[in-house]
């Protein structure tokens, strides 16, 4: 094990060189009792739905060394994901490749190029991401709920290093900057964000991505019908956001998709369509019903705005 120390200013610079718009880095110190009583509170009230994993290994969650015994600093990292060119109904997040295989890849990378030894988390662990990536000083937790890295905005994947090396100097945590603002709960058709929380059994990402059986009969689905982007792109921090690396814009299958085709989407489309994409994560029957239960609420075939511009 390289036990020396790393330097923070080459730890940037090489990420920066892989694609990664932001990294910071902070000790590796078990969660602050606040940041705990909140994340209990949040899903003593029910409101992780049926993500049961959020409440489930507790210890891992919090204490960073029980995850990786040993570990001494916390390295976050930022990739960028908006699309070019966007397809009408699909969140922006889920347009390209699935972001867990492209993060786990240059992530390896990242460690291999600093020459630390630890583990490498992209949301598929105990890990509290946006705690950590606040706590690295990439950016604060918006009203929304998501990550906003100043003059970013929130369109990146965040990833992390849990390394066993000490860094000769950490990042600060950043003060929120939202203001009065409240663009983005004023966005929302469900009321899912409130109190500076989310609510996700009312929030339509979860209900079209992560939720199993029917959907509530009033879900407002609207335009879309895998993930929803409404309060991310009612944000004012959106507007300089960078786009995303080649890995996550659109196939052309996909762009030129047409709405009628929605409607009659075969397995076999969907396979190629979402094959190697993060919309496996709800399935065909999870997509499926999605889209049947946008054209029963709009009383016609599905059809959706195109917008050749891209996202605003
Ligand atoms: S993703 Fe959509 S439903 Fe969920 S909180 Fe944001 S605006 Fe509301
Ligand atoms: S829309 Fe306004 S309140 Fe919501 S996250 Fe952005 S800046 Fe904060």
């Amino acid at each position: 094990m390289n036990s020396g120390f790393l330097n923070s200013n080459t730890v940037k610079a090489k990420a920066r060189s892989l694609g990664f718009v932001a990294c910071g880095m902070a000790p590796a110190l078990p969660l602050p009792t606040p940041v705990v009583e909140r994340f209990c509170q949040w899903t003593a009230q029910g409101r992780h739905a049926d993500m049961h994993y959020l409440a489930r290994n507790a210890h891992l969650r919090f204490n960073p060394d029980a995850l990786v015994p040993g570990v001494h600093t916390v390295i976050s990292v930022a990739l960028p994901y908006r699309p070019q060119r966007s397809v009408p109904g699909i969140s922006m997040y889920a347009h390209g490749k699935d972001y867990h295989t492209v993060m786990r890849k240059l992530l390896k990378q990242l460690m291999q190029d600093i020459g630390a030894t630890g583990r490498s988390f992209v949301d598929t662990a105990p890990v509290p991401e946006k705690y950590w990536a606040w706590r690295c000083g990439l950016g604060w937790q918006g009203r929304h709920t998501q990550l906003i890295l100043p003059a970013l905005g929130s369109t990146h994947f965040l990833g992390e290093l849990f390394v066993h090396q000490q860094a000769d100097a950490y990042d600060r945590p950043m003060a929120p900057r939202c203001g009065g603002c409240n663009r983005c709960t004023q966005a929302c058709p469900t009321g899912a964000l409130c109190g500076n929380t989310l609510d996700a059994r009312r929030c339509l990402s979860y209900l079209t991505i992560e939720h199993r059986g029917p959907l509530p009969p009033d879900t407002p689905l609207q335009d879309t019908f895998y993930g929803c982007d409404r309060c991310l792109k009612a944000c004012p921090h959106m507007t300089k956001a960078p786009l995303g690396i080649g890995d996550f814009q659109p196939s052309e299958p996909l762009l030129t998709m047409q709405p009628h085709q929605w409607d009659a989407l075969t397995p076999e489309q969907y396979q190629t369509l979402f094959g190697q994409s993060a919309v496996k994560r709800a399935g065909y029957e999870g997509l499926r019903r999605n889209i049947a239960q946008f054209s029963k609420q709009n009383g016609k075939p599905f059809t959706v705005s195109r917008n050749p511009e891209g996202p605003k």
